[in-house]
């Protein structure tokens, strides 16, 4: 199948409701990561291009055409973009796999189906948003409305390219914004065929453009005055480097930035499913996911059993191509990535935990990397404190509820936790302890867009999904009348 798919043309930008190349010529080859073979060229956009794209998303938010647009019938144009997702579905995933690696049937089952249920969700927050009117004292009529915040910049990682460019775009242009977005330089091609499909359905001139490039697309972005919001998702680091940025010209800015989550096991757990939410929460997209479980810490009155059983079902991940029905884990995204993770699994020997299981090349074509086994990993290890972004897990014991408390709550990141654990007082009570924007018990990456998603502490700022999530593309604005 993924011989018959037509990949899309990368060669030009999507500015202003055409399709241009960029003022400065410049382009990039794209890889596929799990044959380590070229895919498609694509076109690097500058400065000038940005500036362009700013230029057109005025003009288009000032158009009639979508400023005099009723919200429900900007709600029913992106119902339609969830529409045309779904009936493209094999041939998104196709791509989505071909960019990045990933399972053939998680991009089909998680990414796509994803990226529609954005797109349908948002559509239908269009005309549900709405302000109050206050008790202030009665010879005054005060009241408050959520306007759009104007040009919304989104800046996208590589790990779910089409679904994270969809939980940007869909609240933004539901909330009534213009989006630029720029997709990793990984990943371009979903987010040139999500252009192709914004624009079948008639979105205004201007009011999407899309901009591939490297970082320094980005940072044009970020320093570009015309540009009102910052969404991005991605490194702690570029994370931190676009808060300075926006600074600058005061953006609003929202971050979904990296994580190190804890995935506890209890003494009195169901171990079956323990350890199949333990497995999945730290394999799935080959690890390369902010939420990653990459820290599991089990009582050490069930260790033995639990890490009999988990070593068990490890051994049975074969990674494989992509496309084959065998697979369970696909290849790394770049050679970057493969190189990251392997100095990580360099680096916890060094640190004197023990490689229980993993830490190999998982076959010679791609960038495929076996699933990896720490144990006897201390809480102070780099591997223990560090987004590795692979299959990589660190593992280790506790005694008391105490313990495990502190350990997983000190790292830097805050983004998600989860623990198995059939007592209901616990539950609830570590619930409210940990440090983290996401609490799971006995499940794990159990993601709704219906639900905010968002960091504590360094993994990031402002919350995506649900209400928040298109609450985060507006401005409150307060009217007084005197009457
Ligand atoms: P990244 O460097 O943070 O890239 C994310 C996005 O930001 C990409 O579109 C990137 O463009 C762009 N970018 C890079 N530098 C920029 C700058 N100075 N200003 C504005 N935009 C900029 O992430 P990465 O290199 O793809 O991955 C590195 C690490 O980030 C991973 O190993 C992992 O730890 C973490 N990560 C986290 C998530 C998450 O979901 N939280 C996702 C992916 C990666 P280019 O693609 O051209 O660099
Ligand atoms: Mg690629």
């Amino acid at each position: 199948m993924e011989n018959d798919i037509a990949l899309p043309d990368c060669t030009r930008l999507f500015i202003g409701g055409h399709w241009e190349e960029p003022a400065v010529a410049a382009s990039y080859t794209n890889e596929n990561p799990a044959l380590r073979k070229g895919l498609c060229e694509v076109a690097i956009a500058g400065e000038k291009d940005v500036d362009r794209a700013v230029k057109a998303a005025h003009a288009g938010l000032a158009s009639k055409e979508w400023a005099g647009l009723p919200a429900a019938d900007r709600g029913r144009l992106l119902w339609k973009v969830g529409q045309i997702i779904r009936e493209r579905a094999k041939e998104l995933a196709t791509l989505e796999s071909l960019d990045t690696g990933k399972l053939y049937v998680e991009a089909l089952y998680g990414d796509i189906e994803n990226a529609a249920g954005a797109f349908e969700y948002y559509g239908g927050w269009s005309n549900k948003i709405t302000g109050q009117v206050l008790p202030v004292p009665p010879r005054f009529l005060d009241y408050t409305r959520r306007e759009a915040v104007g040009v919304v910049g989104a800046i996208i990682p590589w790990n779910f390219p089409l679904m994270m460019a969809a939980m940007k775009i869909a609240p933004a242009l539901a909330m009534g914004n213009a989006v630029i977005l720029k997709p990793a330089e990984q990943t371009p091609l979903t987010a040139v065929v999500l252009a192709r499909i914004l624009e079948e359905v008639g979105l205004p001139k201007g009011i999407l453009s899309v901009l591939t490039g490297f970082g320094d697309t980005g940072k044009a972005m970020v320093a570009h005055p015309g540009i009102d919001n910052i969404t991005f998702t991605g490194s702690t680091a570029v994370g931190k480097a676009i808060m300075r940025g926006c600074a600058d010209t005061l953006k609003r800015v929202s971050l979904e930035l990296g994580g190190k989550s804890p995935n506890i096991v209890f003494e009195d757990a169901d171990i079956k499913r323990a350890v199949r939410g333990v497995t999945t929460g730290i394999y799935y997209n080959q690890g390369q996911m902010c939420t990653a479980g990459s820290r599991v810490l089990v009582h050490e009155s069930i260790h033995n059993q639990f890490m009999d059983a988990f070593l068990a079902a490890v051994k049975e991940i074969e990674t494989g191509s992509p496309f084959d029905k065998t697979s369970r884990m696909g290849s790394l995204v770049s050679k970057e990535q493969f190189d990251r993770v392997s100095s990580y699994v360099e680096l916890g020997q060094k640190e004197g935990a023990t490689l229980a299981l993993g830490g190999t090349p998982g076959g010679s074509e791609g960038y495929f990397f076996r699933p990896t086994v720490f144990t006897d990993v201390q809480p102070h290890h780099r591997i223990a404190q560090e987004e590795i972004f692979g299959p990589v897990v660190a593992t280790s014991t506790f005694k008391t509820e105490e313990e495990v408390l502190a350990v997983a709550n000190n790292v830097s990141y805050g983004l998600a936790a989860g623990m198995w654990t059939n007592d209901l007082a616990r539950a609830h009570r570590m619930a409210h302890a940990l440090k983290a924007g996401t609490v799971w018990v006995n499940t794990y990456n159990a993601m709704w867009r219906e639900s905010p998603f968002g960091g504590y502490k360094q993994s990031g700022h402002g919350r995506e999904g649900g209400q928040d999530g298109a609450e985060l593309y507006t401005e409150v604005k307060n009217i007084c009348i005197s009457i």
